[in-house]
């Protein structure tokens, strides 16, 4: 379903992107935010922060707290839906999350940065057997056997959603907690995943002792690495390579936040935020009196 077109669509929901929402809202811009009602888990884990202005020593989870409250008091609600993937198609951005389509004018990735590696084989194999979206691409599944590496127990739900069409599904969890999955055709599959490969029009997840054939992996974590979810941005390593303003290689795709570089911290996130939504302000005008010509 496509919804009608945003000024900005912010992307995250941790200090960048909460910082931008704010910022952007002030200047009488409509937003679409997208992330979670927690905010960050980043954010919750810090036990004390000790160098954040105004806050002294103040629990992540009371700064989480504080920056939601903020959220709630401008009316700036949050979108739960993670985003898998962001077009530049010329005059707006078509953003793909897990449900929906959106459309926006401009774009404020404020993603935080991926822990971990990808997998071997995991790049390569894009859209040939791998895909980052369970509901976007279950449909293509009817009658055959998919794999779900799931990063974290929230996607237990997308590996059932898949199972509701796919003939079987091998759900990988990597993490501790214990699975609280109940179809009968899904099979849990404990190990440390290693390798993706395509043989023979099959997929292959390669675990430490064993390897699972199907027509497709599912590759479910809270974030993916930002050259994936834009193709053509440019990018150095983890990171999304910006300019002073927060313009990245994109016209009108700006970045905030831990996604473009060191140092990790609140406050770089906050000023970065910050600037990045005064500069899609500034693009936005400049585009709109290019039109009035
Ligand atoms: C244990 C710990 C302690 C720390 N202590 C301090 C400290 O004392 N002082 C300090 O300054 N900094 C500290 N930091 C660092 C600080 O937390 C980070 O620098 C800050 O959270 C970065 O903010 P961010 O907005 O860039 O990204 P994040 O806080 O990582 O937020 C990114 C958000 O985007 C969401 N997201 C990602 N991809 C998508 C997608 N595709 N679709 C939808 N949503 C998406 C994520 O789920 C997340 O909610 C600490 C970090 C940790 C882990």
């Amino acid at each position: 379903m496509s919804q009608t077109r945003v000024d900005i669509a912010i992307i995250g929901t941790g200090p960048a992107g909460v910082s931008a929402a704010l910022t952007a809202k002030i200047r009488n811009k409509s937003v679409l935010l997208f992330g979670k009602k927690e905010l960050s888990g980043k954010v919750i884990k810090s036990h004390t922060i000790l160098n954040y202005p105004g806050l002294p020593e103040v629990s992540g989870e009371d700064m989480a707290k504080a920056m939601k409250d903020h959220l709630d008091r401008m009316g700036i609600e949050i979108t739960e839906e993670q985003v898998t993937n962001v077009y530049a198609m010329g005059e707006y951005f078509a953003i793909q999350g897990a449900k929906n389509m959106y459309e926006a004018s401009s774009v404020i990735l404020a993603t935080g940065v991926m822990p971990g590696k990808l997998l071997p084989g995991e790049e390569a194999n894009l859209g040939r057997g791998v895909s980052y979206c369970a509901t976007c691409d279950a449909a293509l599944y009817k009658g055959k056997e998919a794999t779900v590496l799931g990063y974290s127990p929230k996607e237990e739900e997308e590996a059932e959603f898949l199972a509701e069409v796919a003939d079987r599904v091998y759900y990988v969890p990597v993490y501790s907690e214990e699975p609280g999955i109940s179809a009968d055709n899904i099979e849990i599959i404990k190990g440390t995943p290693k390798e993706i490969r395509r043989e023979d029009n099959k997929s292959i997840l390669v675990l430490g002792d064993r390897e699972i054939a199907s027509d497709g992996i599912f590759v479910l974590r809270d974030a993916v690495s930002p050259g994936q979810l834009v193709p053509g941005l440019e990018t150095e390593g983890a990171h999304i390579i910006t300019d002073r303003d927060m313009s990245t290689s994109i016209k009108g795709l700006y970045a905030a936040g831990d996604i473009t570089g060191t140092p990790y911290q609140d406050a770089k996130a906050v000023g970065e935020g910050n600037v990045a939504a005064i500069s899609a302000v500034g693009y936005l005008a400049s585009i709109k009196a290019q039109k009035e010509v």
